[in-house]
């Protein structure tokens, strides 16, 4: 299960033009007013990677990311949540990207790199991932 939504969230993370009031305006959730940044979004686009179950877990995936997405407003601070690796959901923040400090758990770069070098995020090429651990202080 968390690996289909790892999938899910990998593929629409990737996209530069994923925002998160686009898949909840495709699921029928969104407030209309959010204006003009829906773009092309269409989940339509990514039948070649989600099936209808998937869509299903994406919608999973979706509580996640509103989830994250109310701490990140609520808070700058440091929580668990914001320790969990935003991949997969599954693993602690371990690992830190070279040279845009973009951060996943060492199991998904490490699996990630053996298939190609760019961020999951911002799609730089990754030169380098050292290990990273949460700042101290809490
Ligand atoms: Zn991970
Ligand atoms: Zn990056």
């Amino acid at each position: 299960m968390y690996c289909g939504i790892a999938q899910a969230a990998s593929v629409l993370l990737s996209d530069p033009c994923f925002q998160l009031h686009s898949i909840q305006h495709l699921l029928g959730r969104g407030e209309a007013s959010a204006g003009a940044d829906h773009k092309n979004f269409s989940l339509h686009s990514y039948t070649d990677y989600i099936t209808a179950e998937e869509a299903q877990k994406v919608e999973k995936m979706l509580a996640f990311l509103t989830e994250e997405s109310k701490q990140a407003a609520a808070t700058t601070a440091p929580t668990s949540e914001d320790d969990l690796c935003p991949i997969c959901y599954a693993h602690s923040i371990s690992a830190i990207f070279k040279p845009c400090s973009h951060k996943s758990c060492k199991a998904c770069i490490n699996q990630h790199l053996m298939n190609n070098k760019d961020c999951f995020f911002c799609k730089a090429t990754i030169t380098g991932v050292e290990d990273y651990s949460k700042p101290a202080g809490s």
